[in-house]
Protein backbone atom coordinates (compact mmCIF):
# COMPACT_ATOMS: atom_id res chain seq x y z
CA UNK A 1 0.00 0.00 0.00
CA UNK A 2 2.76 1.88 0.47
CA UNK A 3 5.41 1.17 -2.09
CA UNK A 4 7.52 4.08 -3.25
CA UNK A 5 6.23 5.72 -6.90
CA UNK A 6 7.97 4.48 -9.71
CA UNK A 7 10.50 6.63 -11.11
CA UNK A 8 8.84 9.62 -13.58
CA UNK A 9 8.67 9.21 -16.88
CA UNK A 10 12.13 9.70 -19.08
CA UNK A 11 12.53 12.98 -21.42
CA UNK A 12 11.22 12.53 -25.20
CA UNK A 13 14.79 11.77 -26.85
CA UNK A 14 13.13 10.42 -29.91
CA UNK A 15 14.17 13.71 -31.53
CA UNK A 16 18.31 12.90 -32.79
CA UNK A 17 20.65 15.98 -31.79
CA UNK A 18 23.44 16.89 -33.04
CA UNK A 19 26.93 15.76 -30.73
CA UNK A 20 28.13 19.45 -30.15
CA UNK A 21 24.34 20.01 -29.20
CA UNK A 22 24.46 17.54 -26.17
CA UNK A 23 27.60 17.58 -24.64
CA UNK A 24 27.34 21.70 -24.55
CA UNK A 25 24.53 22.18 -22.19
CA UNK A 26 22.87 25.68 -22.87
CA UNK A 27 23.75 28.29 -20.52
CA UNK A 28 20.02 29.17 -20.33
CA UNK A 29 18.88 25.80 -19.63
CA UNK A 30 21.46 25.31 -16.47
CA UNK A 31 20.71 28.02 -15.36
CA UNK A 32 17.14 27.33 -15.14
CA UNK A 33 17.26 24.06 -13.85
CA UNK A 34 19.50 25.49 -11.27
CA UNK A 35 16.42 27.66 -9.82
CA UNK A 36 14.05 25.18 -9.96
CA UNK A 37 16.63 22.81 -7.68
CA UNK A 38 17.00 25.71 -5.43
CA UNK A 39 13.02 26.38 -5.44
CA UNK A 40 12.46 22.57 -4.53
CA UNK A 41 15.08 22.93 -1.50
CA UNK A 42 13.83 25.81 -0.47
CA UNK A 43 10.31 24.37 -0.50
CA UNK A 44 11.80 20.97 1.55
CA UNK A 45 13.17 22.97 4.03
CA UNK A 46 10.42 24.91 4.64
CA UNK A 47 8.24 21.89 4.85
CA UNK A 48 10.42 20.46 7.09
CA UNK A 49 10.55 23.49 9.66
CA UNK A 50 7.08 23.96 9.93
CA UNK A 51 5.63 20.61 10.44
CA UNK A 52 8.82 18.59 11.86
CA UNK A 53 8.54 16.34 8.94
CA UNK A 54 5.34 15.37 10.75
CA UNK A 55 2.31 16.10 8.05
CA UNK A 56 1.04 14.14 5.50
CA UNK A 57 2.25 16.09 2.28
CA UNK A 58 -0.82 16.62 0.53
CA UNK A 59 1.40 16.48 -2.99
CA UNK A 60 0.53 14.79 -6.26
CA UNK A 61 3.84 13.41 -6.00
CA UNK A 62 3.14 11.50 -2.54
CA UNK A 63 0.02 10.18 -3.69
CA UNK A 64 0.08 6.29 -3.42
CA UNK A 65 -0.92 4.88 -6.45
CA UNK A 66 -1.44 1.48 -4.61
CA UNK A 67 -3.26 2.38 -2.22
CA UNK A 68 -5.68 4.73 -4.05
CA UNK A 69 -6.10 1.61 -7.10
CA UNK A 70 -6.63 -1.27 -4.56
CA UNK A 71 -9.48 0.70 -2.83
CA UNK A 72 -11.23 1.77 -5.88
CA UNK A 73 -11.30 -1.51 -7.12
CA UNK A 74 -12.44 -3.50 -3.90
CA UNK A 75 -15.58 -0.24 -3.90
CA UNK A 76 -16.18 -1.11 -7.73
CA UNK A 77 -16.26 -4.82 -7.21
CA UNK A 78 -18.72 -4.42 -4.47
CA UNK A 79 -21.23 -3.07 -7.03
CA UNK A 80 -21.66 -6.39 -8.13
CA UNK A 81 -22.58 -7.36 -4.50
CA UNK A 82 -26.90 -7.02 -5.60
CA UNK A 83 -26.67 -9.26 -8.41
CA UNK A 84 -24.50 -11.86 -6.94
CA UNK A 85 -26.17 -12.38 -3.94
CA UNK A 86 -26.18 -16.08 -2.27
CA UNK A 87 -26.59 -16.97 1.30
CA UNK A 88 -23.74 -19.04 1.41
CA UNK A 89 -21.13 -16.50 0.45
CA UNK A 90 -23.61 -14.03 3.04
CA UNK A 91 -22.56 -16.30 6.15
CA UNK A 92 -18.96 -17.42 4.48
CA UNK A 93 -18.35 -13.15 4.38
CA UNK A 94 -19.74 -12.58 7.84
CA UNK A 95 -17.39 -15.43 8.94
CA UNK A 96 -14.31 -14.08 7.38
CA UNK A 97 -14.92 -10.54 8.78
CA UNK A 98 -14.80 -11.57 11.97
CA UNK A 99 -11.96 -13.86 10.97
CA UNK A 100 -10.01 -10.79 9.47
CA UNK A 101 -11.36 -8.02 11.02
CA UNK A 102 -11.38 -9.36 14.67
CA UNK A 103 -8.78 -11.58 15.13
CA UNK A 104 -6.53 -10.27 12.38
CA UNK A 105 -6.43 -6.36 12.77
CA UNK A 106 -7.98 -6.08 16.42
CA UNK A 107 -6.36 -8.57 17.73
CA UNK A 108 -3.19 -9.32 15.71
CA UNK A 109 -1.82 -6.01 14.11
CA UNK A 110 -3.75 -3.78 16.92
CA UNK A 111 -3.56 -4.98 20.44
CA UNK A 112 -0.28 -7.35 19.56
CA UNK A 113 2.04 -5.64 17.08
CA UNK A 114 1.42 -2.22 17.64
CA UNK A 115 1.00 -1.80 21.60
CA UNK A 116 2.38 -5.30 22.59
CA UNK A 117 -0.11 -5.86 24.73
CA UNK A 118 0.34 -9.58 25.59
CA UNK A 119 3.53 -12.40 25.18
CA UNK A 120 2.69 -15.01 22.28
CA UNK A 121 5.06 -17.56 20.49
CA UNK A 122 6.68 -16.48 17.26
CA UNK A 123 4.26 -18.59 15.30
CA UNK A 124 1.55 -17.38 16.89
CA UNK A 125 2.28 -13.70 17.02
CA UNK A 126 2.77 -14.78 12.68
CA UNK A 127 -0.18 -16.41 11.87
CA UNK A 128 -1.92 -13.75 13.60
CA UNK A 129 -0.08 -11.39 11.21
CA UNK A 130 -0.77 -13.16 8.27
CA UNK A 131 -4.82 -13.24 9.23
CA UNK A 132 -4.16 -9.31 9.53
CA UNK A 133 -3.06 -8.99 6.50
CA UNK A 134 -5.90 -10.63 4.47
CA UNK A 135 -7.88 -7.72 6.00
CA UNK A 136 -6.62 -5.66 3.11
CA UNK A 137 -4.89 -2.74 5.16
CA UNK A 138 -1.58 -3.11 3.83
CA UNK A 139 1.61 -4.53 4.97
CA UNK A 140 1.68 -4.66 9.24
CA UNK A 141 4.84 -2.29 8.82
CA UNK A 142 2.83 0.51 7.41
CA UNK A 143 0.01 -0.41 9.39
CA UNK A 144 1.55 0.02 13.14
CA UNK A 145 3.96 2.95 12.43
CA UNK A 146 0.64 4.41 11.60
CA UNK A 147 -1.69 3.81 14.51
CA UNK A 148 1.66 4.63 16.63
CA UNK A 149 2.37 7.96 15.28
CA UNK A 150 -1.62 8.23 15.70
CA UNK A 151 -1.26 7.72 19.27
CA UNK A 152 1.82 9.71 20.14
CA UNK A 153 0.01 12.87 17.69
CA UNK A 154 -3.48 12.25 18.76
CA UNK A 155 -5.55 15.00 17.21
CA UNK A 156 -2.69 17.19 17.38
CA UNK A 157 0.15 18.12 14.15
CA UNK A 158 1.08 14.78 12.94
CA UNK A 159 -1.68 12.79 13.66
CA UNK A 160 -2.06 11.03 10.10
CA UNK A 161 -6.15 10.60 10.47
CA UNK A 162 -7.31 13.34 12.84
CA UNK A 163 -11.25 14.82 12.10
CA UNK A 164 -9.78 17.93 12.73
CA UNK A 165 -8.84 18.24 8.91
CA UNK A 166 -12.20 16.95 7.98
CA UNK A 167 -14.41 13.50 8.85
CA UNK A 168 -14.08 12.32 5.33
CA UNK A 169 -10.17 12.82 5.86
CA UNK A 170 -10.02 10.94 8.76
CA UNK A 171 -12.26 7.83 7.60
CA UNK A 172 -10.16 7.34 4.09
CA UNK A 173 -9.10 10.20 1.95
CA UNK A 174 -5.85 10.28 4.68
CA UNK A 175 -5.15 6.67 2.95
CA UNK A 176 -4.19 8.56 -0.22
CA UNK A 177 -0.85 9.78 0.67
CA UNK A 178 1.74 8.35 1.78
CA UNK A 179 2.31 9.06 5.56
CA UNK A 180 6.32 8.64 5.22
CA UNK A 181 5.78 11.50 2.18
CA UNK A 182 8.62 9.31 0.11
CA UNK A 183 11.15 8.27 2.44
CA UNK A 184 9.31 5.07 4.03
CA UNK A 185 12.94 3.67 5.70
CA UNK A 186 13.34 6.47 8.00
CA UNK A 187 9.51 6.53 8.69
CA UNK A 188 9.60 2.60 9.64
CA UNK A 189 12.99 2.61 11.74
CA UNK A 190 11.37 6.05 13.70
CA UNK A 191 7.90 4.32 14.25
CA UNK A 192 8.91 0.34 13.79
CA UNK A 193 12.06 -0.30 15.12
CA UNK A 194 11.41 -3.56 16.89
CA UNK A 195 9.40 -4.71 13.45
CA UNK A 196 11.50 -3.66 10.96
CA UNK A 197 14.07 -5.66 11.83
CA UNK A 198 12.46 -8.53 11.40
CA UNK A 199 12.97 -10.20 8.36
CA UNK A 200 9.35 -11.82 8.55
CA UNK A 201 7.82 -8.47 9.05
CA UNK A 202 9.56 -7.29 6.37
CA UNK A 203 8.01 -10.24 3.94
CA UNK A 204 4.77 -9.24 4.03
CA UNK A 205 5.64 -6.32 1.89
CA UNK A 206 5.62 -8.81 -0.57
CA UNK A 207 3.36 -11.40 0.43
CA UNK A 208 0.42 -8.40 0.76
CA UNK A 209 -1.29 -9.21 -2.78
CA UNK A 210 -0.23 -12.99 -3.74
CA UNK A 211 -2.08 -13.88 -0.15
CA UNK A 212 -4.85 -11.87 -1.41
CA UNK A 213 -4.65 -13.57 -4.82
CA UNK A 214 -4.77 -16.82 -3.40
CA UNK A 215 -7.52 -16.03 -1.01
CA UNK A 216 -9.47 -15.33 -4.04
CA UNK A 217 -8.45 -18.36 -5.88
CA UNK A 218 -9.87 -20.42 -2.50
CA UNK A 219 -13.15 -18.64 -2.53
CA UNK A 220 -13.37 -18.82 -6.47
CA UNK A 221 -12.81 -23.29 -5.64
CA UNK A 222 -14.66 -23.53 -3.50
CA UNK A 223 -17.68 -22.07 -4.49
CA UNK A 224 -17.28 -23.66 -8.30
CA UNK A 225 -17.08 -27.06 -6.08
CA UNK A 226 -20.44 -26.68 -4.40
CA UNK A 227 -22.20 -24.54 -6.64
CA UNK A 228 -21.31 -24.05 -10.24
CA UNK A 229 -19.95 -20.78 -12.06
CA UNK A 230 -22.49 -18.56 -10.59
CA UNK A 231 -21.51 -19.28 -6.24
CA UNK A 232 -18.33 -19.20 -7.67
CA UNK A 233 -18.22 -15.81 -8.26
CA UNK A 234 -21.30 -15.01 -5.43
CA UNK A 235 -18.02 -16.36 -2.75
CA UNK A 236 -15.89 -14.08 -4.61
CA UNK A 237 -17.64 -10.69 -4.89
CA UNK A 238 -19.00 -11.23 -1.30
CA UNK A 239 -16.20 -13.30 0.57
CA UNK A 240 -13.88 -11.46 -0.82
CA UNK A 241 -14.70 -8.15 -1.28
CA UNK A 242 -17.72 -7.13 0.50
CA UNK A 243 -16.25 -8.71 3.13
CA UNK A 244 -13.32 -6.70 2.52
CA UNK A 245 -14.93 -3.35 2.17
CA UNK A 246 -17.06 -4.10 5.06
CA UNK A 247 -13.80 -4.58 7.99
CA UNK A 248 -12.02 -1.34 5.66
CA UNK A 249 -14.95 1.05 7.04
CA UNK A 250 -15.12 -0.98 10.00
CA UNK A 251 -11.32 0.01 11.01
CA UNK A 252 -12.06 3.25 9.62
CA UNK A 253 -14.99 4.29 11.56
CA UNK A 254 -12.80 3.85 14.95
CA UNK A 255 -10.52 7.05 13.32
CA UNK A 256 -13.64 9.05 12.15
CA UNK A 257 -16.50 8.20 14.34
CA UNK A 258 -14.79 6.81 17.60
CA UNK A 259 -12.78 10.71 17.47
CA UNK A 260 -16.52 12.47 16.83
CA UNK A 261 -19.45 10.67 18.65
CA UNK A 262 -19.52 9.03 22.04
CA UNK A 263 -19.08 9.44 25.57
CA UNK A 264 -15.37 9.83 27.21
CA UNK A 265 -14.96 7.93 30.43
CA UNK A 266 -11.27 9.19 30.81
CA UNK A 267 -9.95 12.97 30.11
CA UNK A 268 -7.36 12.30 27.47
CA UNK A 269 -5.49 15.28 25.68
CA UNK A 270 -7.09 14.00 21.97
CA UNK A 271 -11.02 13.58 21.26
CA UNK A 272 -11.34 10.47 21.45
CA UNK A 273 -14.71 8.92 22.45
CA UNK A 274 -16.70 5.25 22.93
CA UNK A 275 -18.93 4.40 20.71
CA UNK A 276 -21.02 1.15 20.93
CA UNK A 277 -21.82 1.36 17.23
CA UNK A 278 -18.06 1.38 16.27
CA UNK A 279 -17.86 -1.10 19.26
CA UNK A 280 -20.04 -4.11 17.41
CA UNK A 281 -18.61 -3.55 14.05
CA UNK A 282 -15.18 -3.05 15.02
CA UNK A 283 -15.22 -5.89 17.14
CA UNK A 284 -14.72 -3.72 20.60
CA UNK A 285 -12.29 -1.23 19.03
CA UNK A 286 -14.74 1.64 19.28
CA UNK A 287 -14.32 1.90 23.28
CA UNK A 288 -11.43 4.36 21.72
CA UNK A 289 -11.64 7.12 24.77
CA UNK A 290 -10.74 3.90 27.23
CA UNK A 291 -7.90 2.90 24.72
CA UNK A 292 -6.49 6.24 24.02
CA UNK A 293 -6.33 6.71 28.30
CA UNK A 294 -4.53 3.29 28.57
CA UNK A 295 -2.67 2.17 25.01
CA UNK A 296 -0.86 -1.09 26.55
CA UNK A 297 -4.27 -2.60 28.41
CA UNK A 298 -6.00 -5.28 25.60
CA UNK A 299 -8.84 -5.30 27.40
CA UNK A 300 -10.76 -2.10 25.52
CA UNK A 301 -14.29 -2.10 27.75
CA UNK A 302 -13.79 -1.16 31.22
CA UNK A 303 -17.03 -0.78 32.80
CA UNK A 304 -19.09 -4.25 32.44
CA UNK A 305 -21.93 -3.25 29.78
CA UNK A 306 -18.57 -2.34 27.51
CA UNK A 307 -18.63 -5.38 25.61
CA UNK A 308 -15.33 -6.46 23.85
CA UNK A 309 -15.58 -9.37 21.39
CA UNK A 310 -11.83 -9.53 20.78
CA UNK A 311 -11.35 -9.38 24.57
CA UNK A 312 -13.00 -12.79 24.54
CA UNK A 313 -10.63 -14.12 21.46
CA UNK A 314 -7.87 -13.15 24.24
CA UNK A 315 -8.81 -14.64 26.94
CA UNK A 316 -10.07 -17.96 25.12
CA UNK A 317 -6.18 -17.92 23.53
CA UNK A 318 -5.10 -17.21 27.55
CA UNK A 319 -6.79 -20.25 28.76
CA UNK A 320 -5.56 -22.35 25.82
CA UNK A 321 -1.60 -21.12 26.52
CA UNK A 322 -1.08 -19.34 23.80
CA UNK A 323 -0.58 -16.08 25.60
CA UNK A 324 0.70 -14.80 28.51
CA UNK A 325 1.42 -11.91 30.40
CA UNK A 326 -1.83 -10.07 28.58
CA UNK A 327 -2.22 -6.81 30.25
CA UNK A 328 -5.55 -6.19 31.75
CA UNK A 329 -5.07 -3.56 34.25
CA UNK A 330 -4.29 0.26 34.12
CA UNK A 331 -1.77 0.70 36.19
CA UNK A 332 0.91 -1.23 39.12
CA UNK A 333 -1.33 -0.94 42.00
CA UNK A 334 -4.33 -2.53 40.07
CA UNK A 335 -1.99 -5.27 38.36
CA UNK A 336 -1.11 -5.91 42.30
CA UNK A 337 -4.63 -6.26 43.11
CA UNK A 338 -5.68 -8.29 40.28
CA UNK A 339 -2.87 -10.95 40.86
CA UNK A 340 -3.72 -11.00 44.75
CA UNK A 341 -7.05 -11.56 43.84
CA UNK A 342 -6.32 -14.13 41.38
CA UNK A 343 -4.02 -16.32 44.22
CA UNK A 344 -6.94 -15.69 47.10
ZN1 LIG B 1 -7.58 7.25 18.10
ZN1 LIG C 1 -4.06 1.81 19.50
Amino acid sequence: MSTMLPAPPRPNTSQPREASQRSAPSPVKTRLTGTRKAIRAARKSEIEASTDGLTVERRFSNISWWAVGWLTMAHIVVLAAPFTFTWTALFVALGLHWLTGSLGICLGYHRLLTHDGMKTYPWVRYLFTTIGTLAGEGSPLDWVADHRKHHKHSDQVGDPHSPHEGPWWSHMFWLAFHTHNGDRAAHLNRWVPDLYKLRGMRMFDYLFLPLHILTGIVLFGIGYAIGGTEMAVSMLVWGMFVRLVGVLHATWMVNSASHIFGYRNYETTDDSRNNWLVAIVAYGEGWHNNHHAYPRMAKHGHKWWEFDITWMAILTLKKLGLVWDVVDYRNAAEKASKSSAAQA
